[in-house]
């Protein structure tokens, strides 16, 4: 296989460029470029970036085996930052609350006009009722009026998640822009592809990534931190915090979410229910279950909280990170490093599968929440890389089908109590791949693709339209 040197001088000659031309352009000494072309040392990801850029390949030219470039279909190369996934903002839903409101702050500020409209489809009119939708984009509207309409008839051939915003002055329509609320928050305007925004992962597989570490002797987070570049461990430190004021803020309510379901906060009454004799397992499966049901509890409520990777999954992760930071006396510098660890798992199923319930069901959010906490337990506990993959691929596979059938809409049942059930699962899988790693047939990898494919065979029912399962029988 050609090295990363290799590959940019035989890219280079092709090209007809010389060494000092192509140092010109990035800025660096000529015998830094013939370093490389010698295998003496090699080039930065920052300086492999540019150079794919200069020569217009893509960055995976430099990383895969030439077998794996021939075979490989390539999906819009790359993926985007980890600052697009851990976002911290208000529940109850990241497709329903923080993506439509990002979409109105973007079309507010590009098309000011005396009033607006907005016309929901898919999951967002089905549940958007349930979700606050409405209450959230007449919000990020004042102090102009919007008027929100709820399309439930007209198809979604896009994604389930598809919002029109209509600007209005002089008592006509001066601008209408179609967006979709693609999951975690994130929101693509029609036009646009993903692609399009910042990529700035190179490698979009496990695999790629693995490889690449292991070439580099590296772990996944210092990948992460070298791509993401200056800033980013501060904001990694400001969702650590975000994640912990969300769970001492849930530790410490009471009373009933609302909504009309009547559902308790509980995540104070568990976390405070010692009893005489309680055993040493007992006592871990109520602290970590009531952490979570403190984050799902502070989502369903309005409050603010991190997506990890979305609003109806965030208490799983921040809660089985809570709990063994105390268990393992680890620092809040570990914790970052397993939040980056997970926030990797997490951006490859978002870019490969889905974190959308809307889209794939709740294997996709709960299921993903599930496998990057496993992941992160993985990586704080110092298991090597074989064993953080096996870890994420147990968590998530064992989500696979799950849908998604919140009641009335809201993010309560059984969202809540989901989050603690898959918080245990996660200190589960990532003790089990501790134990049985070189045992494993299955990749991280397959796992995701397969969750995609269920995703799409799922009946659109089941994906948070709020028409089947619990949501149907609840109802009755
Ligand atoms: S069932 Fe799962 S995917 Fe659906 S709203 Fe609840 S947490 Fe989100």
């Amino acid at each position: 296989m050609r090295t990363q040197g290799e590959r940019i001088k035989k890219l280079r000659k092709s090209k007809g460029v010389t060494q000092r031309e192509l140092a010109e352009r990035l800025g660096i000494s000529e015998q830094a470029i013939s370093k490389w072309e010698k295998n003496l040392s090699n080039p930065s990801t920052k300086n492999l970036l540019q150079i794919a850029k200069i020569f217009g390949v893509s960055i995976t030219y430099f990383y895969q085996s030439e077998e794996s470039q021939s075979k490989k279909i390539v999906r819009g190369s790359g993926m985007a930052s980890l600052r697009e996934l851990y976002k911290i903002g208000r529940g109850p839903s990241s497709s329903h609350t923080i993506g439509p409101e990002r979409a109105c702050l973007r079309f507010k500020a590009e098309h000011p006009a005396e009033s607006y409209r907005a016309v929901l489809y898919g999951s967002l009119s089905k549940t958007g009722k349930g979700h606050g939708t409405d209450y959230v984009i007449k919000e990020t509207f004042l102090p102009q009026i919007c008027e929100v309409e709820f399309d439930f008839d007209t198809e979604c051939t896009v994604h389930p998640n598809t919002m029109d915003l209509i600007a209005i002055s002089g008592g006509r329509e001066i601008a209408k822009q179609r967006f979709y609320s693609v999951g975690g928050g994130s929101i693509v305007a029609e036009g646009e592809t993903l692609a399009q925004s910042e990529m700035i992962y190179p490698l979009d597989t496990f695999k790629d990534i693995a490889d690449y570490c292991r070439a580099r002797g590296i772990r996944i987070w210092e990948y992460a931190f070298e791509i993401e570049g200056e800033g980013f461990y501060a904001h990694m430190e400001s969702i650590w915090k975000a994640m912990r004021e969300s769970m001492s803020a849930g530790i410490e309510d009471e009373g009933i979410l609302p909504g009309g379901l009547g559902v308790h906060k509980k995540a104070k009454q568990l976390y405070n229910s010692y009893k005489e004799g309680e055993n040493r397992e007992t006592r871990e499966d109520r602290l970590v279950c009531a952490l979570a049901f403190a984050v799902g509890e502070q989502n369903a409520a309005g409050q603010r909280i991190v997506t990890a990777p979305t609003c109806g999954a965030a208490g799983v992760l921040p809660a089985v990170m809570l709990y063994h930071k105390h268990k393992r006396q680890a620092t809040d510098d570990d914790i970052i490093k397993a939040l980056t660890t997970a926030g990797v798992i997490g951006n490859l199923i978002k870019h490969n599968a889905s974190i959308s319930g809307a889209e794939c069901g709740c294997q996709a959010e709960v299921g993903s929440a599930c496998s990057m906490a496993a992941a992160a337990l993985a990586e704080l506990y110092g298991m090597d890389i074989d064993k953080i993959e096996y870890a994420a691929e147990i968590a998530l596979e064992h989500h696979l089908g799950l849908t998604c059938d919140p009641i009335c809409g809201l993010v309560q049942i059984p969202c809540i109590e989901r989050n603690a059930v898959a918080a245990m699962r996660a200190i589960n899988a990532a003790n089990l791949a501790d134990l049985l790693f070189d045992t494993r047939k299955i990749s991280f990898d397959k796992v995701v693709i397969a969750m995609k494919e269920t995703g799409d065979d799922m009946s659109p029912a089941y994906k948070e339209t709020s028409e089947a399962g619990l949501a149907k029988i609840a109802v009755k």
